[in-house]
This record gives C-alpha cells, structure tokens and sequence, in this order.
C-alpha cells in the first residue's frame, strides 16, 4: 500500500523560491570581481535567476543541456546557478585552478553548450576556446561597462543577456531524479570524473547541512562560504543557507586573510567555511595586527585535516571549529565533529582529541571501514580500514564513465583509511595511496603533519614515504618554515618526541621555500614524491 501524501519532488529551484517568498528581503552581501561591495536579496536573486531560465530557453538550452561556470562566490553566480537548475539544465561548476588543458578537457567531457565565466577568467578561456567546439556561447559576469574586448563566440555582458527576458517565466516540475549539477574531482591521478548531483540528492543534501550540528546556521545567523561554489557546491551552502534563510556573503576573488577578515568584521559574519590554509591565512592577519571577531561563532574546516594548533587557536577565540570531512562524490558533506553526548561538557585536551576527529555521520550518510578483503573491522577507535560510504547523496557512477564503483552492498569506496570509534567518530588517518607501510604497519601521514604544524616555526609540513632498504618505507617530514623563522631539524624532531609512537618518529625532516598544492587546496604528495623521488635517508645504509 502506498502512503496518501502529496508528489512533491524535490527540486532545487524549489529552494530558492522558498527563500524569495518567506526571507525575500534577506540579504545577500558580494565583495564583487569589478571592487565594490554589491548588497542584493533572496528575493532579487530569485526574480533574476528565473530571467536567466528565460533567455537560456530563448537561446535554445533545454532539459538535461550542460550549461558551466567559471566564477568566483557572488550573487551573480547563485543567480545563474538557480536559473539553470530551474530548467533542467545541469549546472557544470568549473575550478578554474585546474590546467587550461584540464579545463578544456572537462567541458569537452561534459559538452558544455553556455559558459558563464568572471571577467578574471576570461584570458584563460581564451586560451583553450579553439578546443571548445560544443561551446556557442560565452557570457561575461558582468556589466557592460566592464566588459573586456574579447573574441569568444557570442560574448555578451551578463547584465545586458539578462536583460533580454522580463521575469514573466514559470519554473517547471519534473522528475526529482533529474540531473541539477556536476562536479568533475580533481584528478590528480588520471582523468577527473565528472560526479552528476540530482535534484533530489542536492535538496536532501541541504537538509542534512542544516541542523545544529553540522553546518549550525539558522535564519537569524550570517554565513561567509568561501568554499567556493566549484568545490562541491561550496560543500552544499548554496543551497543550505537559501532554504533557511541565513544571510550570505560571498568574498568574490578575493580569499587573502585581510580581505577575509574585513568581510567577516563589517558584516557581522556569525558562520563561516573553507579550507585550512584559509583559516591559516587568517589566523596570521589577526595575530599580527591584533585583530578580533565578536560576531564570529562557527568555523566549518575540511577538505584537509584540520591541525590541533589550529582547533585551540579558535577556542581561544570563543569561536567553535567545526571540522568536517567529505568528498565531491558525497556532495560533500560525510561527517562533522560537534560535541555530542557523553562528550558534550568536554574541555581542555579531551574536548580537543575529539574536536579533532572528522567527526560524525549526520543522518543520511551511512559508513563502514573494512579490510583490503571487503570484511567489517571493528569500531574500536583503534583499527584502520578503508572507508566506505552509502546514502541518498552519495555517487554511484561517474558521468559517462562505464564501471561499477560500489561494492555489493552498495557502498562507495572513499579511497580513505580511517578509523571508527564506539560512539561513531571518525578518524581519518590517511588516503590510501599516502599511508605509509613501514615493516608492514601502518603509518599515519596526517598525524605527523598535524603535530609538526604545531611547531611555532613550521608554516606547513607534509609527510611522505621514501623507500627504506630494512623497512620498505619510512617517513620523510618535509616543512616549510614561517617567514623569518629558523629552526633546526633537531629541535622539530624534538618537538615531536614523545607525542607519538617512537616508531613513527620521522627519519629525517626537509626544509622547502614552498609546499604544492592541488586545485582544491591539499598538499600535492605526487609531486614531492617526485621531487623526492632520488632522496635517500642518511641512516638507511644498504
Ligand atoms: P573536496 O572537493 O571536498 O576537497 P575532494 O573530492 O577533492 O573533496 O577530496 C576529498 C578528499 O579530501 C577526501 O577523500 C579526503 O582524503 C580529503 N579530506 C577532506 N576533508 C578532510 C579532512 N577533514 N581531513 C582529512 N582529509 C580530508
């Protein structure tokens, strides 16, 4: 028998319309590409976003058309954003921090027909147009007055495009299983694979994102992504903070600490996320200029892990870190440490061994660690398995990619070692083509970076394996100094001893002027695994 409620789906423009009839007149704040600060609303957002469903439909663009975007966090992109969405388009968010080769090869992969593009990233496409055969348009996000001379096809300012259609449009309903959304992984190995997010999976997404104890935003509160809108739905805000009505402010191009911080200080910002070399960037701006954030109440961090020194350093400053795990094949959100019971009153080291954790799964999101062999491990806080993942917003094939990615029982295999605890905590303890394995145990990369970034001196540290002719593997810390500062091999092996197993003590530490970076902000290991590639320990005598 089936129940007698109403076909409902669940569509993301739907989401947007909620925001323009109930919390029409709160604010959507952008530090614009062109300088000034722009102020805008829900309700303005949505009336634009369906004149973008208008003149996209007059240019020919239907139900299941990829339409990108390669734009910075502004209300002009949540406008595009839900105006493709809202015809069944799918909406291609592009990094613009990949290869031009890699960006050419993603919208070739997903045959994009529009692409939506800042004026910063014009130059770039440029560049590759002539490799874009399935591109007929270029809209420009901006105003006619700032419009670069340019010779991509058919490009227009968006604000005059826009102007062509008069609002007079009605979204339609369909197939909450419909394609909204895709997001290509960075590939840092091999081609990136395109995630395609459905309507629905990106609606029960933002529900998941929005209790207390994950993002932790209301309608009375003020969020700051500057996760971007092209890494994982800017880990679900944009559609997040609209269906609550939690005002917006999107920080533009520029991410640099002072500018995040003015932003954050003028805008009375109560919630904000991103990345921790973000955090680290701001950290540094308040510390040297003796800076406060009153209004400032969250810090979401993922994408890496979140350092210890940093945890405490937000404690200090009355402001609760959320550290967060997940992927873009998870849309992203996996887990989120809040204190729950019995460690809600925790305080001191305790509270911050469990703020540290990636933390808990919100409902939704379904997790298991297993062995090479496919076989459960125990949740015992102690064993390392692969991770595994299944739920309603979670990948189960990759966009025109022909293999089966899921286990037996359904569940998607993160490419992460981790382990679980009693109570459901989560531990990430490496990727499992960066743990090391060191006379067959294993050796966690993260911990060792965590600890060493607690050195005062130490800027940022990353841990690789490099071959050993009695272990197979040892670590190598290599770490890149604080300007100005100085300090000896010695005194950071010194720092460490003590903190960790004797065993997993570091073989040798690397000093280095900067450490690589992937598009999405973690420590690029293939590339110091080649740079290191000839290294040999001093102590490893053949
Ligand atoms: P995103 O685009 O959200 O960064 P990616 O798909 O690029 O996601 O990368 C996901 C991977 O990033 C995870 O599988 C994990 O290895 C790493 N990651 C994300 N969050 C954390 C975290 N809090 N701690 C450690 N690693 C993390």
């Amino acid at each position: 028998m089936l129940g007698l409620m109403q076909d409902w789906p669940l569509l993301c423009h739907r989401i947007i319309a909620h925001a323009a009839a109930i919390h029409g007149a709160q604010e959507v704040v952008t530090r614009s590409v062109e300088g000034p600060i722009v102020r805008t609303t829900y309700r303005q957002i949505h009336d634009r976003a369906l004149q973008v469903s208008q003149v996209l439909t007059r240019d020919g663009i239907k139900l299941g058309d990829r339409v990108a975007t390669i734009a910075w966090n502004t209300a002009r992109h949540l406008e595009v954003w839900y105006g493709i969405m809202g015809i069944g388009a799918i909406c291609h968010t592009v990094n613009p921090r990949l290869f031009p080769d890699q960006i050419a090869w993603i919208i070739n992969h997903a045959q994009d027909r529009i692409v939506m593009t800042d004026i910063t990233f014009v130059p770039i496409l440029e560049k590759i147009a002539d490799k874009l055969p399935s591109v007929e348009r270029y809209v420009v996000l901006t105003e006619r007055a700032h419009m670069p001379e340019t010779h991509l096809k058919n490009a227009v300012a968006y604000e005059d495009w826009v102007a062509e259609a008069d609002g007079d449009f009605r979204w339609k309903t369909f197939d909450e299983n419909t394609a909204a959304a895709m997001c290509y992984t960075s590939g840092t190995t091999g081609d990136p694979k395109g995630v395609l997010y459905s309507h629905r999976s990106n609606v029960l997404h933002a529900l998941m994102a929005n209790t207390g104890d994950s993002l932790g935003a209301n309608a009375a509160d003020t969020m700051l992504p500057v996760v971007p809108l092209f890494h994982a739905n800017s880990w679900g805000i944009a559609f997040s903070a609209p269906s609550m009505g939690t005002k917006l402010v999107f920080p533009g191009a520029k991410l640099d600490g002072a500018s995040v911080y003015e932003l954050l200080s003028t805008e009375k910002v109560t919630h904000t996320a991103g990345v921790p070399t973000v955090w680290l960037m701001l950290l540094q701006h308040m510390t040297a200029n003796n800076l406060k954030l009153p209004h400032l109440r969250t810090v979401v961090c993922g994408g890496s892990a979140m350092p210890r020194s940093m945890i405490k350093a937000f404690l200090d400053m009355g402001v609760r870190p959320r550290h967060a795990w997940g992927m873009t094949e998870m849309s992203p959100i996996g887990t989120l440490a809040a204190l729950k019971p019995p460690f809600a009153e925790l305080a001191g080291e305790a509270g911050l061994d469990i703020l540290q954790t990636q933390g808990y799964p919100p409902f939704g999101v379904e997790m298991k660690i297993t062995d090479d062999a496919g076989k459960d491990l125990p949740w015992d806080g102690k064993t390392f398995g692969r991770l595994k993942v299944a739920g309603p917003a979670v990948a189960k094939a990759y966009y025109r990619v022909d293999a089966d990615i899921l286990d037996e029982d359904g569940f998607f295999d993160t490419g992460d070692v981790a382990t679980i605890d009693a109570h459901g905590y989560m531990r990430i303890t490496d990727r499992s083509k960066d743990v090391i394995k060191s006379g067959g145990e294993w050796i966690s990369t993260i911990d060792l970076e965590n600890l060493a970034v607690g050195h005062p001196a130490v800027a940022e540290a990353a841990v690789i394996g490099v071959y050993h002719p009695k272990w197979d593997e040892r670590p190598l810390l290599i770490v890149q100094l604080k300007q100005g500062q100085n300090v000896s091999r010695e005194e950071i092996l010194k720092f460490m001893d003590g903190k960790i197993a004797k065993w997993w003590m570091p073989d040798d530490v690397a000093f280095v002027d900067g450490i690589p970076h992937t598009a999405t902000g973690k420590i690029l290991k293939t590339a110091l695994r080649e740079q290191f590639r000839e290294y040999r320990f001093p102590n490893a005598a053949a």
